[in-house]
């Protein structure tokens, strides 16, 4: 990892929720994702500081938001379009998405790298998501090559800036961040996994960043996310390190199992 340029722990934040976001990406049929989400409603318990999200397809968003329970599990879209209406064929926006998702992840690092979308396309994403009362999680991360050039700080601070750059300081507050170094996403090679150490001076270099352009009191209340390959036997260590305040989490969300082991693994971490 690079050297932090943020140098003391911080470690400010006094948010007592725990988020866990399972991003289904393109998988499951839509009769999948309502036998999974049955499934998973039968073993979630409600609890008010441990929030439990799944992101599925688009076209599964709006059935299962008839299904879903929404004290246990919330939706979150995995991308919407920052046009509230128009002539943008094959798209959904989040003006369509209001009432049917409580967040969006947005600025995912596949979106980044497969579709394109750009810091502006990001920042017009998370502007629409506030506009329509729908929570942005906005992914932030550097990929391997940047961090080997030791640019880690300077991609992130440009992502997160660049993407709340039309936020207004009434609607700060209402944004989540997860940060996902894109080196991590997806490995098997626990070579390869972010190590807390990592993590944490990323999260304070976040929240630093937060308290400069913002003031102490949005750096300390604004949720930070990490995600990159959390399986069960990692999630206990991610969810320890100070500032963290969830998980986002791909292929182990697939996996019931893995999925409903990490939230116990957050139940306990809360306890
Ligand atoms: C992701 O793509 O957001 C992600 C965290 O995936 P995984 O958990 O599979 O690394």
């Amino acid at each position: 990892m690079n050297n932090c340029p943020v140098g003391e722990s911080l470690c400010y934040t006094n948010i007592m929720k725990t988020y866990i976001v399972g991003n289904w990406k393109m998988n499951f049929s839509v009769g999948e994702s309502s036998v999974y989400l049955h499934k998973l409603l039968q073993k979630v318990r409600a609890a008010r500081d441990l929030k439990i999200v799944v992101a599925p397809s688009t076209i599964a968003l709006q059935p299962l938001s008839l299904q879903t329970d929404r004290k246990k599990i919330r939706l979150a879209a995995q991308t919407a379009n920052p046009h509230d209406f128009g002539a943008y064929t094959g798209e959904v926006s989040f003006t369509q998405l209001r009432g049917i998702v409580d967040y969006c992840i947005i600025g995912h690092s596949e979106r980044r790298h497969i579709f394109h979308e750009t810091d502006k396309d990001v920042r017009n994403a998370v502007a629409a998501a506030l506009r329509n009362g729908i929570t942005p999680i906005l992914c932030i991360g550097e990929t391997e090559t940047e961090r080997t050039f030791g640019e880690t700080y300077d991609v992130l601070r440009d992502q997160l800036l660049g993407g709340l750059s039309q936020v207004s300081t009434e609607d700060i507050a209402k944004v989540m961040i997860a940060y996902e170094p894109v080196w991590a996403i997806s490995t098997t090679s626990d070579a390869r996994l972010a190590s807390p150490d990592d993590i944490s001076a990323v999260t304070q270099f976040i929240r630093h960043t937060l308290e400069d352009t913002y003031s102490k009191k949005v750096a300390s209340e604004i949720p930070i996310l990490y995600g990159g390959s959390v399986r069960p036997s990692n999630a206990g260590a991610y969810l320890t390190i100070p500032d963290i305040n969830g998980l986002l989490i791909g292929g182990a969300s697939l996996i019931g199992e893995q999925f409903l082991d990490i939230i116990e693994t957050a139940r306990r971490v809360q306890s």
